[in-house]
Parts: structure tokens; C-alpha cells; sequence
């Protein structure tokens, strides 16, 4: 808050925040952010590997429990998180208490390409822009009271990321997935030392795409290999809180917008575990 602008008066940063914006218009992002209980980042060295895929379903398997969930899709170019739950059709639109996100049976979300004209429109900016972008979904999507926001970040260790772990305050921590392949998981330890470096815990690592059971033999094909998310976040330190297999049924329900959290298949039952592993330290 500044002097000038003083209207962030229930802030707890009141008197020390330097948010050039605060108090402007509408809430500052510490008042915003201080009514969601638990935000967490699900991010990846690399891009392709599941990232927005985990964070839908995380949020549709916490929406299950009974919990107020959002999904803030920080992938500015690449904003995959409303194909994925299914709501293209939404658009953001400015309600008086900000901008009202979209609802995908009961989950919050905001995006990128619920702003856009058609799916198909690239969002060329430059840096400064997509972050500014970012802010504003942590800032003026009217949230509300939530107990989980899960944020999808683009893959990589550079502006976005960095901005988003900077922008909200009192992260509970970072989820990272990799494939179990040697070339994500070496771009996953950058992912996870991004997230030490900033100060924030490793809540887990996370192998996706870990083998797939072949629907005639039964027996498992290891295509990116196996093992390796298990092994590296040993080496790194950091909780395991499991894998899911490869399953082109994943990949046929998020097409379609769907989610297989709580779905009685392979891939819906390892989730159900890594869900309950993460929902532990929340207790
Ligand atoms: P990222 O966010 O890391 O770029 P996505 O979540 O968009 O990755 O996933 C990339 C593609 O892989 C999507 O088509 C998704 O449906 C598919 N996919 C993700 N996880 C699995 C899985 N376990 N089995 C099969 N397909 C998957």
C-alpha cells in the first residue's frame, strides 16, 4: 500500500507493501490471495509432460472431497486448462468484485484462452506483457473464498514461472512432474532447484506417462522407461508422491474435456493415491 492510494486497509502487508497498484482499484493481491487457503504450483521443466492434465484432475479430485477449488492457468501462450475441463465456450467477463472466473462444474477458472477471440488467436507478447497478464488473473479474478487454488505454470524456469512464484504470497509449495525420460527429468531438477532457490517447499515429485499396459499381453511397455521420477527426487531431496501410467484413455477424456480423477481405471487409481499422499500434509 502506498500513501497516496490507502485503501487497502484489512492488508496485512498495510505499510509495507510496495504494490505500486494496491489499493487503486478493486483488492490488492494479499487481500485476494490471504481468502484461499492452500495455493499450490504444479509446474515441470519441460512442457508436454501432464503439467495442466495433473492440475485439472488435482483440482476436479479436491472438488470431490468437498472443497471450493480454482485452476489459474498461468501458461499465457500455451493455455491448455480450459480444453481440458471442458468450459472453451466461457469467457471472463468483469462482475463488481472483479473479473468473475469461469465455472467448470464448480471449479474456478481463469485463462488466457477464455480472453481470446477463437482458440485458434496466438498471443505474441513479449514478457513484460504476459506478466502483466498473470497479475491480473492473481489479482483481479474475483476468487473468493476458495481452500485450494492450483496453479498450472508454463513449463521452464525463466519469467512467467518466476514471476507467478514471486506474485503470490504464501504459496504452500510446488508439485513437479516429469516423465520418467532422462531429458525431462534433467529439466525437472531445474524445476525443482527453481523452487528451492526461491525459498518454497517441494511438496512432490510426480512421474507421469510412467509405462503402459498393453491391453492384449497385460504386460507393461516402459516407453519413456521407468523409475526415474522415484530416483530423482531421492537424489533431490524431495517427497515421491507417485506415478501414473500412461493411458489413452487420459488422453481421449482430456480431448473431450473431462477429467479421470476417481475414475475406477490404472491411471484414476495412482491418482487417487498421489492425492491422498498430498492431501496429508495439508492436515
Ligand atoms: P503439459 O501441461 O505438461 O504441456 P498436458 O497436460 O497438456 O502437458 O499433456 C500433454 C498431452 O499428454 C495431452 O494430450 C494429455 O492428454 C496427454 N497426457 C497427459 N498425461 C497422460 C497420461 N498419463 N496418459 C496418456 N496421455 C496423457
Amino acid at each position: 500500500m502506498t500513501e497516496e492510494n490507502g485503501k487497502c486497509d484489512s492488508c496485512a502487508q498495510k505499510g509495507s507493501c510496495k504494490d505500486k497498484d494496491a489499493g487503486k482499484e478493486g483488492t490488492c493481491i494479499v487481500d485476494r490471495m490471504a481468502r484461499i487457503k492452500h495455493k499450490i504450483i504444479i509446474a515441470s521443466g519441460k512442457g508436454g509432460v501432464g503439467k495442466s492434465t495433473i492440475s485439472v484432475n488435482l483440482a476436479r479430485a479436491l472438488q470431490m472431497k468437498g472443497l471450493q477449488v480454482g485452476v489459474l492457468d498461468a501458461d499465457i501462450t500455451g493455455p491448455d486448462i480450459p480444453k481440458l475441463l471442458g468450459i472453451e465456450d466461457q469467457k471472463l467477463m468483469q462482475g463488481s468484485e472483479g473479473i468473475e472466473p469461469a465455472d467448470a462444474n464448480g471449479i474456478k477458472a481463469a485463462s488466457m484462452a477464455l480472453i481470446l477471440s477463437s482458440r485458434e488467436t496466438p498471443v505474441v507478447w513479449r514478457g513484460p506483457m504476459k506478466m502483466a497478464a498473470i497479475k491480473q488473473f492473481i489479482q483481479d479474478v474475483n476468487w473468493g473464498d476458495l481452500d485450494f487454488l492450483i496453479v498450472d505454470l508454463p513449463p521452464g524456469t525463466s519469467d512467467e514461472p518466476l514471476s507467478v512464484l514471486q506474485l503470490i504470497p504464501d504459496l504452500a509449495g510446488a508439485i513437479i512432474v516429469t516423465t520418467p525420460q532422462e531429458v525431462s527429468l534433467l529439466d525437472s531438477r531445474k524445476a525443482v532447484n527453481m523452487v528451492k532457490a526461491m525459498k518454497l517447499p517441494v511438496l512432490g515429485i510426480v512421474e507421469n506417462m510412467s509405462g503402459l499396459k498393453c491391453p492384449h499381453c497385460q504386460e507393461t511397455i516402459n516407453i519413456f522407461g521407468s523409475g526415474g521420477g522415484e530416483r530423482m527426487a531421492e537424489e533431490m531431496d524431495a517427497p515421491f508422491l507417485g506415478a501414473i501410467p500412461i493411458d489413452p484413455q487420459v488422453c481421449a477424456w482430456g480431448d473431450s474435456g473431462q477429467t479421470f480423477a476417481g475414475c475406477k481405471t490404472q491411471a484414476g487409481e495412482s491418482f487417487a493415491l498421489i492425492v491422498e499422499r498430498l492431501l496429508k500434509m495439508f492436515n
